[in-house]
């Protein structure tokens, strides 16, 4: 018999960062575990907690207002080296707009800085207007181009050497200019995609699984799953924005 394998999700304050459905990414990592035969175990950390990441593959950080960044982000620095010993060590890091932010060096609001784990080389400043709307984007880490809705007053610019997420077809991505969204760096995903990022982009979730079965198991190799539906709402919204985009913005 084949041994039962095992992949530890950590998510990070999910009652503080939980914008447009982010909570929802750890269902979908889980039934796609699940319907593999892989065992998922999650775990929930709370502002007070103190975390180990010693068994974790996958960390999970959602998107948050400006005032959630600033409550949590002491909270995270005392996790900081932590984080990055996980990272450099090719753990799974996905974090989504507010939770991306905080992965660079800082988020500048005007006269006010929120501190960052600068695990990316990248820095964060706000802004005006919001930038609202859906979005679409091209990856090397999803077959599919990554669909969402983006709302965000910071912009993103990316070190010198950091890879984005990809292209923006549709939308704004990392600051409107440059053409760019999100950010990879070993096996971390950050990204401006709520939505949630995972449902209608299976490949997301299938690059993270992958990514993290390697680290643990040595071996990318999934079983196909039936993403039928995933893939018909995935062409729906591209459809939407790229037939028809110009009427929606
Ligand atoms: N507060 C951040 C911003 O406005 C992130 C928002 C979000 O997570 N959607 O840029």
């Amino acid at each position: 018999m084949s041994e039962q394998r095992t992949l530890r999700i950590v998510h990070l304050y999910p009652e503080l960062l939980n914008l447009y459905g982010d909570s929802g990414n750890i269902l979908v990592l889980r039934k796609r575990l699940e319907w593999r035969g892989i065992w998922c175990e999650v775990e929930e950390v709370h502002v007070d907690d103190r975390p180990s990441l010693a068994q974790a593959d996958i960390v999970f950080i959602g998107g948050g207002s400006d005032r959630e960044q600033k409550v949590v982000c002491d909270r995270l620095q005392t996790m900081r080296d932590e984080l990055v010993s996980f990272v450099e060590d090719g753990g799974v890091l996905a974090a989504v707009c507010g939770g991306y932010q905080l992965l660079g060096h800082s988020y500048v609001m005007g006269d006010e800085e929120v501190p960052g784990l600068s695990l990316v080389d990248l820095y964060t400043d706000r802004g005006s207007p919001r930038l609202i709307g859906n979005i679409a984007v091209q990856s090397r880490i999803s077959p599919q181009p990554v669909v969402g809705y983006e709302n965000h007053g910071g912009r993103t610019h990316l070190g010198t050497g950091v890879e984005p997420m990809g292209k923006v077809l549709y939308g704004f991505g990392n600051d409107d200019t440059s053409g760019y969204e999100g950010c990879l760096y070993k096996n971390v995903v950050g990204t401006y995609v709520h939505g949630p990022l995972l449902p209608k982009n299976p490949g997301v979730a299938d690059h993270l699984i992958a990514c993290a079965l390697d680290r643990r198991y040595g071996t990318r190799e999934l079983e196909p799953l039936d993403d039928a539906v995933e893939l018909a709402a995935n062409q729906t919204m591209l459809d939407r924005l790229l037939l028809h985009g110009a009427k929606e913005r």
